[in-house]
């Protein structure tokens, strides 16, 4: 693993971590050869990129040795080619590293394909096909096919961050599998790669040339002569174990090797399912379907969870495409998330009954008549049981609307990283989380199931696709406590003979990883016999996941166990109240959402634009509790460590800065995925269990910076709040100089800070009459309470107040139209930049201040307003952090937030004007409804608001004027912006964040307004 080397002198600074290059010889050896090789792909060593992928959603963690990222065939075929020298080299494929059960995790070197093979290849409408490489995540094909009319059907919760290749190998399903059927029902074909490096192409072939084949010497003959006598020879009993189920149990499939009149062999179905046990998976040819035309979704509300569960079968027999259920611990959960808004009029309240199961049934068809008289028939029925109070259903709610039904979905698709929320040091965890019966025992099997948990005392919550008799149970537990984690193995026993008294599987969707030992007990000694053979056939050395589903036949090799070191291991070599102080980090559960490739979405900036999984908000926590484990291993108290405040001295510091290149600190490392990360604060209400990137991430330069110099810009940004009001005294001046080149220059040299922005010419103090600016308490203290309520205080921002004074003066006016009298605070540091930074002292000491006259103000009822998101968020996020209960209760008001408080008149302005609203992302992931509410106050303006879904702009406060960041800053406009932009003409984009209007005019030439600017303009 790792070795620390105790260097450390000063017990209250950062010590020296120093990860020892542990590498085992064979594999350096490998890599060394590898690189001789034209291997085009990347090979990361570093410890951040092996910790970033020893981690999945599961419960295990496993350091790989190093990372492969392959970006072709031939790359694969060359991994392959130079491991046939080194027979202890062993690979795991990876995807999104979404599995739930270890099942990319190795301890050999992980390929992982899809940072760069993630191509649609080809499109074939005509015929209903397309070629995609394994990298490739599911709903990036579905956006493909879309405008086609086509999409690839089974459906997964992690379509947005799971691959083609991941899908394959554990053969996916989900929603819908009843019609839309698994991952193995629509492969075609592929091209794998076999350990060898043999590239080989399957399709299903007939019998005599596969008979043929196996006849030859070649690799592929054995494969083709094993699985003939595999699946031939013991067809009977294949038939007889294999359960009769819409799930396929991970392994080798080999009753659907053959086709049902045994007329022809498709190897590809025995790899579909394999976990990367057998091949690399690198392209595949896959059947698309048609987009049903009409759609339908019924939810149907139940007053218990075992009610929906005995309810669901009916709807299967009356021919609906899918039903899912969810419990009433993952709706209470959602209903505290920002997904809750998306889909609070879809699911509402029952009066006077609680809501505690829900079903969701699906219809689709061509046919609207078709569908519509399916969903009559149905809502009678849910009508009369209302009626009767039968069933226990105690309402419904039914809805066409194709996007009003994705909204619904995409709240049961984040309800297994929901149940991660749960509070407390007991957290839900997948082991035993996707059992498969016969729906029609999957009620009765719930129930002792239920029995099963409830019996140790255990709470979970549940959720599943009912009509396939999948379902979702995370049990929570605590794994830093290795009492717990005892229970793992006790309770899957008890799992595995329980889905077997039903006739079940315990892997009914997510497929089996550190599960396979349970593999011989479910195939049974002769079939379990067989998969080792056409493992031994494929893979003779176990050089392909060893352990995974089977050995191969006759071998030594042992199969992983689900007693395989857990996280939980190194997470509780960090002291409790450590693990608490840092538990955004701790409490991160991998379940990836955090990899969205959407582009339209704010999460993560950063991860989006370098595809390194190492500068994503789950990468950034696993490397943080690394850190912090390494920390504790040195006995270093990082509480005491923050809140003993000293620092090395200056010479100290630059000393150790100077020696980076000589000695490698573990914390460089941390620093570098760290500096990658924008603050935009989308991971800290988008991820399902709020890791809060930015927080964590102050945290560690704070204490970075004690122990190595800090950058220049580091000190321009913390002080840019004290010096934005010194420059705006000599606007001109500064402006002369920010123009000339030669002071561009130097600054980006030494300072390393480019475009700076312009001071406002006129200026805020110029721009205002003096009767606004003449701010004085007192006065205020003594105003009447009607003379208050007239009043309302602009708080001020750097950024506004002295770069876009224009923005702050159109809002005093726009006050003024309104009726009420503005009041402009005088200006003071929020604080902002310098948590970005990590000054945190610093910004302890500018909190206090700015709270404290706030609170004054607040105390007179009289509303304070700021303008830009970012700053007046951090007044309600970082100030309570960092102050408590000395925080007090002001409210510093969003200008669209004050506007709603009021009475608005209705106006009509003619003719209709549209405008397009860039929302800034961390209002729109802090504040889910501002848009709508953006929307709203256009309405009564007479306006049209079309809100744009984009992601970041790229700039984020300071972040995209740092040159070491441009080229990522810009890539993010490019990649999210600029089409939404082309969309619309100038006049028409509106935009609340300055970063983001900044960035507009740098990158697109024009200065977007901000909404309350229009607002004004349609008043005069
Ligand atoms: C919150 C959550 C919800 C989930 N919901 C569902 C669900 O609804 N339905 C479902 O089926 N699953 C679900 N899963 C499980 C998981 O998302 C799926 O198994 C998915 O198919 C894995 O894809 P991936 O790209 O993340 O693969 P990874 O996790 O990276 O790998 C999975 C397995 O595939 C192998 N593999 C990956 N790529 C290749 C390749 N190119 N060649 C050979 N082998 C390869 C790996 O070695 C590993 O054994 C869920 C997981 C989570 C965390
Ligand atoms: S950071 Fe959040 S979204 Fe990302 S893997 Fe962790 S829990 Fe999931
Ligand atoms: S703050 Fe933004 S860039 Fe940083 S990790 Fe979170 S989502 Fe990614």
């Amino acid at each position: 693993m790792i070795k620390v080397v105790n260097q450390n002198t000063m017990t209250n600074n950062l010590p020296f971590l120093d990860p020892q290059e542990t590498i085992e010889s064979d594999y350096s050896a490998f890599l060394s050869a590898l690189k001789e090789t034209a291997f085009s792909g990347d090979i990361n060593l570093s410890y951040g990129s092996r910790l970033a992928v020893s981690t999945d959603n599961s419960i295990y963690q496993q350091l790989p040795q190093a990372l492969l990222l392959p970006k072709s065939v031939e790359d694969l075929s060359l991994i392959g080619q130079t491991a046939a020298q080194f027979p202890a080299v062993r690979f795991s494929a990876r995807g999104g590293g979404t599995g739930t059960n270890g099942q990319s995790l190795t301890p050999g070197l992980i390929v992982d394909l899809s940072r760069y093979m993630n191509k649609v290849l080809e499109v074939n409408a005509d015929e209903q096909w397309v070629r995609v490489q394994a990298g490739l995540v599911k709903d990036q094909l579905n956006d493909v096919l879309r405008p086609l009319g086509y999409f690839f059907a089974p459906d997964l919760s992690t379509s947005n961050r799971a691959t083609i290749g991941g899908m394959i190998s554990t053969d996916a399903s989900g929603q819908g599998s009843l019609v839309y059927g698994k991952t193995s029902d629509h492969v075609l074909g592929l091209t794998s790669v076999l350990v060898d490096g043999t590239i080989l192409t399957t399709q299903p072939m007939s019998m005599d040339d596969a008979k043929s084949l196996a006849q030859q010497p070649s690799v592929l003959g054995k494969i083709a002569a094993q699985l003939l006598a595999t699946c031939i020879g013991k067809r009977e009993q294949i038939l007889a174990k294999f359960p009769r189920m819409n799930r396929f149990l991970t392994g080798y499939d080999l009753e659907h090797a053959l086709n049902d009149e045994m007329t022809q062999l498709d190897i590809s179905r025995v790899i579909t399912g394999s976990e990367g046990s057998l091949v690399f998976v690198a392209e595949a040819k896959l059947n698309i379907t048609p987009i049903a035309k009409h759609k339908a979704l019924v939810n149907i509300k139940y007053d218990s969870f075992e009610s929906a569960l005995r309810h669901a079968p009916s709807m299967v027999a009356a021919k609906a495409t899918s039903v899912e259920t969810v419990d009433s611990n993952i709706l209470n959960l959602a209903k505290q998330d920002i997904i809750w808004h998306s889909v609070k009029d879809l699911i509402t309240d029952v009066p006077h009954k609680d809501v505690l199961g829900l079903n969701m049934v699906e219809y689709n068809s061509n046919d609207q008549a078709d569908i519509e008289s399916k969903i009559d028939e149905l809502c009678a029925r849910l009508d009369q049981n209302i009626k009767l109070s039968q069933s226990g259903v105690i309402g419904y709610q039914l809805t066409y609307d194709t996007t009003e039904i994705n909204k619904i979905y995409g709240m049961r698709k984040k309800s297994v990283g929901l149940l991660g929320k749960t509070k407390g040091e007991k957290k839900p965890l997948a082991f035993v989380e996707d059992t498969g019966v016969p729906p029609e025992n999957l009620a009765d099997f719930i129930m002792e199931f239920r029995a099963l948990l409830d019996a140790r005392g255990l709470r979970y919550g549940m959720f599943g696709h009912v009509d396939a008799g999948v379902l979702h149970v995370r049990p929570a537990l605590d794994m830093c406590d290795p009492r717990q984690e005892a229970m793992i193995p006790e309770i899957s026993d008890a799992v595995v003979a329980l889905v077997a008294k039903y006739g079940g599987l315990m892997w009914g969707e997510h497929g089996k990883g550190y599960r396979s030992e349970y593999s011989p007990t479910f195939f049974g000694d002769e079939l379990y016999a067989e998969l080792c053979k056409i493992k031994s056939a494929f893979d003779p050395l176990n050089k392909m996941n060893p352990g995974k589903i089977c050995t191969p036949f006759e071998s030594d090799e042992s199969l992983v166990k689900v007693s395989a070191a857990k996280r939980g291991g190194f997470d509780r070599q960090i002291p409790v109240a450590v693990r608490n102080a840092f538990e955004p980090a701790m409490s991160c559960n991998g379940n990836g959402l955090c990899f969205n490739y959407d582009v339209t979405s704010p999460m993560c900036p950063s991860f989006k634009i370098t595809g390194d999984r190492r500068h994503s908000p789950k990468g950034r926590a696993g490397i943080i509790r690394e850190w912090l484990r390494l920390l504790s291993k040195q006995n270093i108290d990082v509480a005491t460590l923050e809140k003993s405040g000293k620092s090395s001295a200056w010479f100290t510091k630059l000393s150790n800065s100077l020696s980076k290149q000589q000695k490698s600190d573990f914390s460089h490392e941390v620093l570098e995925v760290m500096d990658g990360c924008l603050a935009c604060k989308a991971c800290s209400n988008q991820c399902p269990v709020s890791v809060d990137v930015p927080g964590f991430r102050a945290r560690f330069l704070n204490l970075y910076y004690r122990r190595y110099s800090r950058p220049l810009k580091d000190y321009l940004v913390g002080n840019i709040e004290s010096m934005a009001p010194l420059m705006a005294k000599l606007p001109k001046v500064v402006n002369f100089f920010l123009r000339q080149n030669w002071v561009n220059n130097s600054i980006r040299k030494s300072v390393g800070y480019v475009d700076t922005p312009h001071l406002s010419v006129p200026t805020l103090q110029q721009r205002l009459p003096k009767a606004i600016q003449q701010f004085d308490l007192k006065q205020l203290q003594n105003l009447t309470k009607e003379q208050g309520l007239k009043k309302v205080c602009i708080v001020q921002d750097p950024f506004t107040s002295y770069y876009e004074a224009g923005v702050v003066e159109a809002l005093a006016q726009l006050i003024i139209k309104l009726g009420y009298e503005p009041v402009l605070l005088p200006f003071m540091p929020n604080g902002k930049p310098q948590h970005v930074k990590g000054f945190l002292d610093k910004f302890a000491s500018t909190a206090n201040t700015a709270a404290e006259l706030l609170n004054e103000i607040q105390a007179l009822a009289i509303p304070l307003v700021g303008i830009d998101p970012s700053m007046v968020l951090c007044y309600r996020d970082e100030y309570i952090k960092t102050l408590g209960e000395d925080r007090g209760d002001f409210n510093v008001l969003l200008v669209h937030e004050w506007l709603l408080k009021l009475d608005l008149p209705t106006k009509v302005t003619t003719p209709q004007q549209h405008y397009a609203l860039f929302g800034h992302c961390s209002e729109k992931t802090a504040l889910p409804a501002s848009e709508s509410q953006w929307q709203s106050v256009f309405a009564k303006f007479g306006l049209t608001l079309t809100p744009v879904a984009v992601g970041c702009c790229g700039m984020a406060g300071t972040f995209g004027h740092e040159e070491s960041h441009l080229s990522q800053s810009k890539g993010l406009f490019e990649l999210s912006w600029r089409e939404q932009i082309a969309q619309y003409t100038p006049e028409q984009i509106v935009a609340t964040g300055y970063s983001c209007r900044s960035q507009v005019a740098r990158l697109a030439e024009f200065k977007p307004k901000h909404p309350l600017q229009v607002l004004l303009n349609t008043l005069e």
